[in-house]
């Protein structure tokens, strides 16, 4: 079946005024100005009301915690003490709780536009052993993209880190389990739906050991790495004095420096560290409302991108944003960016390309991410019709600068997975009351 999403209002893509020609799984043809498809199509759906973009690509998130938003415990709190809060909160998740919270998760980001998610998942208490499969199992069965990052932590306080000890598990059983679920679902061929990326928490939860052995483990699977790092002040410290480096000089020591590394925040680096970074093409992913929430800092983005870094966003857990919607994070991204690069440092191009091209990169992924004969057919289409965009004349700069919040049409892999701003085949008011009623176990 040929579909033609025909002469979009406005287009985030080359040379593609006359819109976009998707074919199974994939876009086959851009059409431009003047032109019409090259063979005959199937279908047409008319986009004149539309704005197209290529589907918003999450870098960076905590599913579960999407139980535990707004929490009194954890409100108006500075990153350390903000965990050492909700850590024992969180110590008590059980699998209906993650599977609640994944499938919540999920449905609010595709709301927004997004179509690939990657979920750092790092929490295994007890009974909780098969966290990564059940968040498979939901991506499945919702049908978005996901890169499922198996997190972990083994360093707790009886070590010198900062989590409570029954939420940390032994390097054995990480890396055993890491192995168990690359072998079951990791899937690196182009067109993926499924791929497994390795995680070790943040240098305050880990041992030196383990991010060595995670980097060889990835190198055999050919996965990408993900960690939090460089997100506060109080990290730095920790590292100089439990490692005797800086956060960055842990990575080099540890065979973290290259492309299949991915960072969450990346804030407190000196420049030769930007430097560093860029020459290696690790990826950065910039949690905005996040870095705000917790005032933690800004990210240096325009260096990071120019020093060679790919650059992505993420909306980051939902304790700490605490909403999962990619399109505000492509609109704090931008405020925040002129805070510290004036209003022209930071343009509506950038943090597009940053939620879609960029993102791709941080996942290490090639076939989507941009709208282009070739590429996967993963799209988010949004139409000005609220209140906010009335008297817009920029559509493309009107979806970030009016604020959009919720797509009209998404599609990933070549099907229709929002029409008419609703979810197919969620009832999202009993998602809602049965995930309200999980997060009482959290209160
Ligand atoms: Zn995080």
């Amino acid at each position: 079946m040929r579909l033609w999403i025909k002469d979009p209002l406005a287009i985030f893509a080359h040379r593609a005024e006359r819109g976009l020609v998707v074919e199974g799984t994939k876009i086959v043809e851009i059409v431009g100005e003047g032109s019409a498809p090259a063979s005959p199509v199937d279908e047409t759906f008319d986009a004149s009301c539309h704005v197209v973009l290529p589907g918003l690509i999450n870098t960076h998130h905590h599913f579960y915690q999407t139980l535990t938003r707004a929490h009194p415990q954890a409100i108006n709190k500075e990153l350390f003490p903000w965990l050492t809060a909700l850590y024992p909160i969180w110590a008590r998740l059980r699998p209906e709780h993650l599977r609640l919270a994944t499938r919540l998760a999920l449905t609010e980001l595709m709301l927004s536009g997004c179509t690939t998610a990657a979920d750092h998942h790092y929490l295994f208490p007890r009974g909780l052993e098969n966290a990564i499969d059940i968040e498979v199992e939901e991506a499945r069965a919702l049908g978005l993209r996901m890169t499922v990052t198996r997190g972990s932590m083994n360093r707790s306080q009886k070590d010198g880190g900062l989590p409570p000890d029954e939420v940390v598990q032994s390097e054995e059983e990480i890396l055993s389990d890491s192995e168990r679920v690359l072998k079951l679902f990791h899937d690196p061929k182009p067109g993926a739906q499924i791929r497994i990326a390795l995680a070790p928490c943040s240098p305050f939860s880990i041992t030196k050991a383990l991010m060595r052995d995670t980097a060889a483990l990835a190198e055999q699977y050919d996965c990408q790495l993900h960690t939090h790092l460089c997100e506060t002040k109080d990290e730095e410290k920790f590292c100089l004095e439990m490692y005797g480096v800086r956060p960055v000089e842990l990575l080099e020591e540890t065979g973290w420096m290259s492309k299949r590394a991915w960072l969450a925040h990346g804030i407190h680096f000196n420049a030769e560290e930007i430097a560093a970074l860029g020459k290696a093409g690790v990826g950065i992913c910039h949690c905005a409302a996040s870095n705000m929430v917790l005032a933690s800092g800004i990210c240096r983005t325009k260096e990071l991108e120019a020093a060679g870094a790919a650059l992505g966003l993420g909306v980051d857990g939902s304790a700490s944003n605490d909403s999962s919607n990619m399109m505000e994070a492509l609109r704090h991204a931008l405020m925040i960016g002129r805070l510290r690069y004036g209003a022209s440092g930071v343009t509506h191009h950038d943090v597009l390309r940053w939620a879609t091209e960029g993102s791709a990169r941080c996942l290490g992924r090639a076939d989507i991410g941009r709208i282009e004969a070739g590429l996967e057919a993963d799209l988010a289409l949004f139409t000005l019709d609220e209140p906010r965009f009335s008297g817009a004349h920029d559509p493309l700069a009107a979806l970030i600068l009016c604020g959009a919040h919720r797509a009209d049409r998404v599609m990933v892999a070549g099907s229709w997975r929002v029409i008419d701003g609703a979810p197919i085949g969620v009832d999202l008011a009993g998602l809602i009351a049965a995930h309200r009623a999980a997060a009482a176990a959290f209160s």
